[in-house]
Formats: C-alpha cells, sequence, structure tokens
C-alpha cells in the first residue's frame, strides 16, 4: 500500500492506492479572500490540515498506518514552501513507521493517472491554474513538446474573470457565462506546439471596456484559447505518432475543452482519455499511483529533499 502527500501549491491531499486501485483520495484546498496564492500562507494551511487530513484517510480506507509500504511525496515542481511543508510531514511520517519516501514529479503524476482509465502511452494535455503543457513519453523520458510562452490558462482565465469582477476561480463561472455567448474573433496565437495568452488577454479586456457582452467575451475565449491547445495537443500526437490523449489539470474539468479533445481524437482515429474529476484537479491519489509504478525509487528519508524548478524531462524514467 502507498500512501501519497500532494502539496505542491494550493491543496494538500492524502491518498492510498494498492495495486493501481485508489482507496482513498481526500484534499483540503487552500483559499484566499481575493487575489492569488501567498505561498507561505498555503504552507501554513498545509501544516495545519496535515494531521487531520491523515487521519481522515485512514479512517475511510479503513487500514492501520502499519499497512503503508512507502510514501509517496510530490516533492517537484512546484512552490517552495509548500513543498518543504509536504516534505517535513512526509520525513515525520516515514520516520515513524520505518518506510522509504518516493519522490515523485507532480506534472508526470498527472499524466500517469491517465492510466487508472486506460491510458497506456499517450499524449498529455496538462491545462492547470500555473501549468500548461504538452507532455508525451518519447526516446527514454516524458517530454514537453509545447508549453504556454507566457502564462498558465487557468491563471489567464482567472485574471480575465476578475478583471470583469467574476471572483475567483473565474474558470467555472465564464465556462456558464460562455453557454450563451456568441463568437467575436480573438488572435489567436500557436507558434509550433507553444501557445501564449498575453494577446488574447489584451484584446479581452479592450472588448469588455467597449461594452462587449461578458457571454460573448467568455464564449469567444473558450472556443480560441481551447482550439489553441487542442491544436498544440494534435500536433504532439501527429509527430509522436501516439494514438491516445489524456487531459490533466483542473481546466480539464471544462466540459467544452474536453468536448473538443473528444471530437478531435474521434477525427483522428485515436483514443481520448478524461479522469474523472478528483483526479484531474491536484490530488494525492495521482502521486500514491505513480509512486506505486516508481516503487524501485524509494529512497531513505534523509536523502529526499524538493525540486522547485524540477523540468518534467529532467526526471530518469525506470519504470517503463
Ligand atoms: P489546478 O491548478 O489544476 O488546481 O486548476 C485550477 C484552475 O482550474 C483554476 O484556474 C480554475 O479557474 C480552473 N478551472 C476549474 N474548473 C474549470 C472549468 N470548469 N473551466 C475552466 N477552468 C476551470
Ligand atoms: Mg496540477
Amino acid at each position: 500500500m502507498i500512501l501519497g502527500v500532494e502539496c505542491t501549491a494550493h491543496t494538500f491531499g492524502i491518498g492510498i492506492v494498492e495495486k493501481g486501485k485508489v482507496l482513498v483520495n481526500v484534499r483540503d484546498m487552500y483559499k484566499t479572500e481575493s487575489g492569488g496564492i501567498i505561498p507561505m500562507e498555503s504552507a501554513k494551511h498545509h501544516h495545519e490540515v496535515s494531521e487531520r487530513i491523515y487521519k481522515e484517510a485512514l479512517d475511510k480506507a479503513g487500514i492501520s498506518e502499519k499497512q503503508i509500504t512507502a510514501i509517496a511525496l510530490s516533492n517537484a515542481p512546484g512552490l517552495a514552501p509548500c513543498l518543504i511543508a509536504g516534505m517535513q510531514f512526509a520525513k515525520k511520517k516515514a520516520k515513524e513507521l520505518g518506510i522509504k519516501i518516493i519522490p515523485v514529479n507532480h506534472c508526470i503524476a498527472h499524466l500517469e493517472i491517465g492510466r487508472s482509465v486506460g491510458a497506456k502511452d499517450s499524449v498529455m494535455l496538462y491545462a492547470s491554474g500555473a501549468n500548461t503543457q504538452i507532455i508525451a513519453f518519447a526516446s527514454g523520458k516524458y517530454r514537453v513538446f509545447g508549453e504556454t510562452l507566457d502564462i498558465g490558462i487557468g491563471n489567464f482565465i482567472d485574471k480575465f474573470a476578475r478583471h470583469i469582477g467574476l471572483g475567483f476561480p473565474g474558470g467555472p463561472v465564464i465556462e456558464q457565462k460562455a453557454k450563451t455567448g456568441k463568437y467575436i474573433e480573438l488572435p489567436y496565437a500557436i507558434k509550433g506546439m507553444d501557445v501564449s495568452f498575453s494577446g488574447m488577454q489584451t484584446k479581452l479586456n479592450q472588448l469588455y471596456t467597449k461594452g462587449e457582452k461578458i457571454e460573448d467575451l467568455s464564449f469567444s475565449l473558450q472556443e480560441t484559447a481551447f482550439a489553441m491547445l487542442v491544436e498544440a495537443a494534435e500536433r504532439a500526437m501527429a509527430h509522436t505518432g501516439k494514438k491516445e490523449l489524456v487531459l490533466g489539470g483542473g481546466v480539464g474539468c471544462n466540459a467544452r475543452l474536453q468536448e473538443m479533445c473528444r471530437i478531435m481524437c474521434e477525427e483522428r482515429g485515436a483514443k481520448f482519455f478524461c479522469p474523472v474529476r478528483e483526479f484531474l484537479v491536484d490530488n494525492a491519489a495521482m502521486i500514491a499511483f505513480t509512486g506505486e509504478l516508481m516503487i524501485k525509487e524509494a529512497v531513505d528519508v534523509d536523502k529526499v529533499d524538493i525540486r522547485p524548478r524540477e523540468r518534467t524531462d529532467d526526471v530518469e524514467i525506470s519504470w517503463r
């Protein structure tokens, strides 16, 4: 049984996995009244909730902590104070239980959890708040084929939503508003498999000032930004010859983005895998799930450190 700890940003979570099966997935999210994440505050949140979430996870799974084989920790990439909070917790438990820690890269975990819904060798569209990347396994490593050149898709949506007074998080509200909107042309920025959102951000703000309807802006934002992501993902699939797409990240909860991915995959005879919501957002089940695949990478507690800026392709892959 592997116990996973997620701590890279706003979410502190504990998940338990046994033979690829998720037994429990508990999480608590740090929230702000307004504005974005304050790393030290989020770390404080992790310290405050960790013991409670840990107990809740063991209770729900109906197991004793003695049954845990190793602790999988999301030690990279992320906000340093949050990573440290999670690491301190994982080390304390691992020492008490006399077990090892498996350091897991958070982005890779988003991709690997796709296996739980049947993916085998996929291209992943990772669309979260801070991250927007197209990742796939090629020549021995998980490689980033494309990514945002400025801000992450979720942060871009949230920034616009905040600008027009819709509050935080903006994604779900924009999705609702978009349902009755009409199309207005916006800057479409894709270079190879990279995308950028700053031009669209400026244009949206200008159109809002001019009095365009929020519904129309929301609809056009989704159609344009998601089309960019899906085009980049399709290029990566064509380039690598892979026949599967997996979605990851909080923006992946958006029904229109899921629909566009599904249509693209159908048109090219590929399979689309969309994990359920609790595995799309930041969660510890995916850390435990990946940790179980990586069990041979388990190390002594003293050898573990955080890697806030670790890149996906820095990770040595021994489990596939
Ligand atoms: P994450 O960083 O993976 O935790 O995802 C958080 C991001 O997902 C935030 O930027 C949210 O606005 C965004 N998000 C959540 N639900 C939706 C949705 N239904 N449509 C678009 N974005 C969403
Ligand atoms: Mg994430």
